[in-house]
């Protein structure tokens, strides 16, 4: 078959973010190979910071005035636009959080609590990031019920042969990363969703990695929540989402309680607003929010597609690459399986000593658990190397990657 790839001008792409062509305190520009832990920012997105706080700052929701009302337009335009990037059915289902780990950690409490009875089971997948297991491992103290991991092939794909033993009627959620944030792997979703609504399961996305990667349909997948981080997409920190079906939204309880959040406060309780207010105690990250707009608007504007084709051609390429340095070896499935993540380790390297040596060549890429002990466990090593790519990146990045892994093995003198 024969597939037309949309153009993509990486050139053009890059220009738009300023850091890219700041020299570091050495004066060289810097590889930045650590998208998985953060994105950086383009123009657009500093720009809406500083319009936001120069134009028309205000506290949101609360203000009749000028100021707090275009601050109440920012932050639902911004809603419309995440609603509209997953495609959920209404507005009121996306809630702003502090991030992934915040979203999570909202399910887990607000919605564990009130389904989950001792004997429950949780399935997570032995390649989830520390903020997809330990909020659910608090839950399950609480509660009484039971987690199991869906065990990992040997290329590091979801065993889905092994799904059905471990999805059952006594499951109640299943918790899935979109992406690994080591492997790369990209999991089935549709399929996944399917299977744990079957059992009569919740269907949760940690769409972290994911989100600026593959394009995730609420209402075509069926998923019943879907969390993700701003900063991962072009956008701000602080700010993160958490998408959940207004019904799911509805019988879920608020982690915090506080202003904004309540429909009424009596002396010995009180009710709670109406979804997504309700879990939005306090003042949300406002800015960050507003600020995250621009960053789904260029997303969109270039198209994931586009922007996927890139990120896999940058994938093959360093593939390709690295396989060819003696010692190294390369975690995770095969290209058309996984996102452009490659995490790796370098015989008689520790990886941190690899990451520091990479450094002296500009080359910014993580090292260690990268929050996944399990997996890490699973794989036999305590750490590992990564290096994570976005569509600003190019094929010469790649090259200098290879090249400074290679100069390292100089240097340690493993060649
Ligand atoms: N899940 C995955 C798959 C991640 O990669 C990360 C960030 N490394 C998180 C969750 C947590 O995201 P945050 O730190 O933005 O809350």
């Amino acid at each position: 078959m024969n597939i037309t790839l949309p153009e993509f001008d990486v050139e053009a792409f890059r220009k738009q973010f300023p850091i890219l062509h700041q020299p570091d305190s050495h004066g060289r520009q810097v590889i930045y190979l650590d998208n998985g832990a953060s994105a950086q920012k383009p123009q657009v997105v500093i720009d809406k910071v500083v319009e936001a706080y120069t134009k028309y700052y205000a506290n949101a929701y609360r203000g009749v005035y000028e100021f707090g009302q275009r601050i109440d337009d920012e932050l639902e335009l911004t809603r419309e636009a995440v609603r509209s990037l997953i495609n959920a059915e209404r507005k009121e289902e996306i809630v702003f959080t502090p991030g992934t780990t915040a979203s999570l950690n909202m399910i887990a409490q607000g919605y564990g609590r009130t389904v989950l009875k001792p004997g429950d089971e949780i399935l997570l997948t032995l390649m989830e990031h520390h903020a997809n297991i330990v909020p659910w491992q608090i839950i399950a103290e609480q509660t009484g019920a039971v987690i199991r991991y869906l065990p990992l092939t040997e290329d590091g794909r979801l065993d889905l042969e092994q799904l059905s033993d471990y999805l059952t009627e006594k499951t109640k959620f299943v918790s899935v990363t979109g992406m690994s944030n080591v492997l790369g792997t990209i999991p089935n979703i549709q399929l996944l969703a399917s299977a744990a609504h079957a059992v009569g399961a919740i269907f949760i996305v940690d769409a972290a990695q994911s989100m600026l990667h593959e394009a995730i349909d609420v209402l075509e997948t069926g998923v019943d929540f879907i969390v993700f981080s701003g900063h991962k997409f072009y956008g701000p920190t602080g700010v993160g989402v958490l998408y959940g079906r207004y019904q799911h939204l509805e019988q879920m309880s608020p982690l915090l309680g506080g202003g904004h959040m309540i429909d009424r406060v009596f002396e010995d309780h009180s009710t709670w607003a109406d979804p997504p207010a309700k879990f939005e105690a306090g003042t949300i990250p406002i800015v960050q929010a507003i600020a995250l707009r621009p960053a789904i608007e260029l997303v969109r504007e270039i198209g994931l597609e586009a922007i996927r084709a890139h990120e896999q051609s940058l994938l093959v390429h360093a593939m390709d690459a690295l396989r060819e340095i003696p010692g190294l070896k390369i975690y995770g499935p095969a290209p058309e399986h996984k996102g452009a993540i490659v995490s790796f380790t370098l015989e008689g390297a520790h990886p941190q000593d690899l990451a520091f040596l990479l450094n002296r060549h500009g080359v910014c890429v993580r090292h260690g658990h990268h929050c996944t002990m399990l997996l890490h466990d699973h794989l036999g090593i305590s750490a590992s190397v990564r290096a994570s790519f976005a569509a600003y990146n190019t094929h010469e990045e790649v090259d200098k990657l290879a090249e400074a892994i290679q100069a390292a093995r100089k240097r340690l003198r493993l060649a």
